[in-house]
């Protein structure tokens, strides 16, 4: 049965290059990095050549890269760290952070170790400036969280300015860009974040590898304690292929950025355009028809209430249809999103989030919308 996955935000197939690396180093390069002996010491070289190779692609030092399991380590490792560490009391945040930062702050404002505000946004889930402004002016020196675009709806911050108007203030600022490393440029001279976190997973890599960014202006104890690897901040025998893995991903997304940027796009754009055409009933949520303001690689839509709404990520999964869904409300079929319960509360449409990668091609998208018309007609 042909099957189509547009599910590339929740993770993306991993590069056949990338697996092919993957395997010979397994078989030529088992060593601990830790060991003095020369097999070690080849082991070091794989972490050390990776980390430069990611900094260099962000315009940093490898000094500011800490390899971790994932985003959710880098978030908790961020969120954690730097507000214990700095004995930070307030910290700031939006509705529509992942749960790999909502949960680690709540649980923070839970024991009553901070306070944390939730910053406005308007119905497209920018933030508000003049809200963050009056929060950093009216409390102590704050730790503040907020995405750089949302892994559900796709909205994109404008995070120079937020970092800018944290720096007036001595704030630290935290971002979540899991889903923007490797698809969009960054040059970290350019940027005040004191914090970022990444996932291999994202960007055809593997899964359980990823990076944390700590400017040089911070300095953090640990999060995970034991062995002395990653210059004593994070503990546990380093994933050597994961790490060269996620370098080998980032530095083929940099590559070819422009050129896939500009393709995937185009699925976008033509998949919108099927939807306005074939199906006018769809509405777009947030900025997703808006190619600037909205993750290029994600489609969030939602569609008339029906008797088939309950079911229908899992009606499009036996139709060989990949994507993520949500509901604003918790339903039987559907989890609620809490991302989407944010924006539109009231809404009972259900939500579907169709999301590209440059494996994806046009008759993907075609076979997806007749799928839908067979659904809903
Ligand atoms: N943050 C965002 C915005 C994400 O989309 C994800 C992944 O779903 C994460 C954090 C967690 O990353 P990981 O799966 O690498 O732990």
């Amino acid at each position: 049965m042909k099957r189509v996955y547009l599910d590339n935000a929740a993770t993306t197939p991993v590069a056949p290059e990338i697996i092919d690396m993957i395997s010979k180093m397994m078989k030529s390069n088992f060593a601990n990095p830790s060991s003095v002996h020369s097999f070690g010491r080849e082991s070091k070289i794989i972490v050390e050549e990776a980390r430069k190779t990611i900094a260099g692609l962000l315009n940093t030092s490898p000094g500011s890269i800490f390899f971790t399991s994932g985003g959710t380590e880098a978030d908790n490792m961020a969120i954690k760290c730097g507000i214990h560490d700095h004995n930070i009391q307030h910290a700031i945040t939006s509705k529509l952070s992942h749960h790999a930062v909502l949960y680690p702050l709540e649980d923070l404002a839970a024991e009553g170790k901070i306070k944390l505000s939730y910053i406005d946004f308007d119905k497209d889930g920018v933030i508000c400036t003049n809200h963050l402004n009056k929060l950093l002016q009216d409390n102590p020196r704050s730790f503040v969280s907020i995405m750089h675009a949302n892994n559900e709806i796709g909205t994109l911050q404008d995070i120079e300015l937020i970092g800018n108007i944290c720096k007036d203030y001595d704030a630290i600022f935290h971002s979540d860009t899991v889903q923007t490393i490797a698809h969009f440029p960054f040059d970290m001279q350019k940027l005040h974040v004191d914090f970022m976190a990444a996932s291999a997973h994202k960007f055809h890599g593997p899964k359980g590898i990823g990076f944390v960014y700590i400017s040089d202006r911070i300095q953090i104890k640990p999060l995970l304690r034991g062995g002395a690897q990653e210059r004593n901040m994070r503990a546990g025998t380093e994933n050597i292929y994961g790490i060269a893995a996620l370098s080998m991903a980032m530095e083929m997304a940099y590559e070819n950025l422009e050129e896939e940027i500009k393709y995937i796009k185009g699925l976008k754009l033509y998949m919108i355009d099927k939807f306005k055409n074939e199906m006018p009933e769809v509405n777009f949520y947030a900025k997703c028809t808006d190619m600037d303001n909205s993750l290029y690689t994600v489609l969030s839509v939602n569609f008339p209430e029906s008797e088939i709404s309950e079911m229908l990520l899992f009606n499009l999964d036996i139709l060989g249809v990949a994507c993520s869904g949500g509901s604003a409300c918790a339903s039987g079929g559907s989890k609620s999103s809490h991302v989407l319960t944010a924006i539109d509360p009231d809404s009972k449409r259900p939500g579907l989030r169709f999301s590209f990668s440059k494996y994806n091609t046009k008759e993907d998208i075609d076979f997806v919308i007749n799928k839908l018309q067979e659904l809903f007609n």
